[in-house]
């Protein structure tokens, strides 16, 4: 999709601070972080929101979920504990049309967030 900002940092048309990448997932760094270790995960394909991922495309998210782990330990987060979120459309504040999680981590979260 050519005028999404995050299909464009896949395409390199925009740099990252990257923190793993295969063939079909990136992780980088939030450029505007709200925590020590704030990674954003997203699939390669473009997918809007939660609301748009099909069946055929589910398989993407539990690959993300399982590379998460993996992200959490490298960032040295994995133990002390991190959140992952998912902002889907308007009343949670999502502000990239291109489905991604959230890894938040290195200090302590609260809930319910607010
Ligand atoms: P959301 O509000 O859930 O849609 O999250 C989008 C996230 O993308 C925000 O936390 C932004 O700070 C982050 N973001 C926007 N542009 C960039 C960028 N060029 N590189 C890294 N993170 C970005
Ligand atoms: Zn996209």
């Amino acid at each position: 999709m050519k005028s999404c900002l995050f299909c464009k940092i896949i395409n390199e048309e925009i740099p990252c601070n990257k923190v793993y990448e295969d063939d079909k997932i990136l992780a980088f760094r939030d450029i505007k972080p709200e925590a020590p270790v704030h990674i954003v995960i997203i699939p390669k394909i473009h997918i809007e929101s939660l609301n748009e991922l099909s069946e055929q495309q589910s398989e993407v998210i539990s690959h993300i979920f399982l590379k998460t782990k993996v992200i959490a330990e490298e960032q040295g987060i994995k133990d002390s504990g991190y959140r992952v979120v998912n902002n889907c459309g308007e009343h949670a504040g999502q502000t990239v049309q291109h489905i991604h999680f959230h890894i938040l981590g290195g200090r302590e979260f609260f809930w319910p967030p607010g």
